[in-house]
């Protein structure tokens, strides 16, 4: 069993970024600028919001956070995106989910120029991935397909089973991983809470996918001896053994599944930091102006 080593390949990648930033700068060329905006004060939002900022600075991107009290009105909330679509300086955006349930998620995702939308969740970015046109890929997806490459998993004619149809996860990577060429040329099925009998479908996956948010789900007699196993979930489960008091895992039984596996990420240390590196070569690509001119 090979762990696919989500620290060790975002920080490659970040090294690799951190050098394209220095010969931009040193071309004299505008640095990448990332702005990140927070409503409210979600616990987990603002550990990823901060890693999307830590990271920034790590590698000489310029990077700002616009912080905001969970009181906010949709109003104000979409005239700070207004504000950020027109602004020159910005390359590219995100406003971390979930929001305050008074504020339209999808209202704030329409409202951002999908010319700045990084997380690709915009429609037209979305609908341009499903057509294999460019676009910004949704970090998540863009993260697991960029692991897959950089770790050679073989994926022409793989059946894949993704657990979970979620519009940032599970249905763009099923797409991305049908689509023609590397990483890609899979049979994929999509599962989701309506499926029957999913372990059965988990069995036949050659690549499985899972993005449900369940602590541990996915066991081991579900998955095929040789299996490559992606794991999405973060999950918090008490543990009394840890001094706060609970741990992160993912969608699957680790201890159970990984023996069988020929690769699997581990939960932390896997496709979350790919998520985060995968947003900073969009704004790259924002910035460099590779998708929209
Ligand atoms: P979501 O919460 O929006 O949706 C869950 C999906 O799982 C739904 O499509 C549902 O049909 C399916 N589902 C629920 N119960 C099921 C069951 N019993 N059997 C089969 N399918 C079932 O999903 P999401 O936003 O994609 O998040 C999924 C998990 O991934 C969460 O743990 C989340 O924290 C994590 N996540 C991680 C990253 C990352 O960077 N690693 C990014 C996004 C989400």
């Amino acid at each position: 069993m090979q762990l696919l080593d989500g620290k060790l390949l975002s920080e490659n990648i970040k090294a690799e970024l951190a050098t394209e930033v220095d010969l931009l700068r040193q071309k004299g060329g505008k640095v990448p600028h990332l702005v990140a905006v927070l409503v409210g004060e979600n616990p987990a939002s603002q550990v990823y919001v901060s890693s999307k900022i830590k990271s920034c600075e790590q590698i000489g991107f310029k990077s700002t956070l616009v912080q905001r009290p969970a009181e906010t009105t949709e109003a104000e909330l979409l005239a700070i995106v207004q504000d950020l679509n027109a602004d020159p300086d910005v390359d590219g955006f995100i406003v971390q989910l979930p929001l305050p349930k008074h504020i339209d998620e999808e209202k704030i995702t329409l409202a951002i120029d999908y010319r700045k939308d990084v997380d690709g969740f915009h429609p037209v970015n979305f609908g341009r991935m499903a057509q294999g046109m460019p676009a910004f890929l949704p970090a998540t997806p863009y993260g697991i397909i960029e692991m897959l490459r950089r770790y050679n998993i073989e994926t022409a004619g793989k059946h894949c089973v993704v657990l979970g149809r979620s519009n940032i996860v599970g249905t763009p990577i099923s797409l991305l991983l049908s689509r023609k060429g590397y990483p890609g040329d899979c049979t994929v099925t999509l599962t989701h809470s309506r499926t029957k009998d999913l372990p059965a479908e988990v069995r036949r996956a050659d690549i499985v996918v899972a993005a449900i948010g369940i602590p541990e789900f996915v066991k081991a007699d579900w998955v095929k001896e040789g299996a490559v196993v992606i794991d999405v979930g973060i999950n918090r489960i008490p543990d009394a053994t840890k001094k706060s008091g609970s741990r992160l895992v993912g969608d699957v039984d680790f201890e159970g599944v990984a023996p069988k596996c020929s690769h699997i990420t581990p939960v932390p240390g896997g496709v979350g930091l790919m998520t985060v590196t995968a947003l900073l070569m969009n704004t790259l690509k924002a910035c460099r102006k590779e998708i929209y001119d």
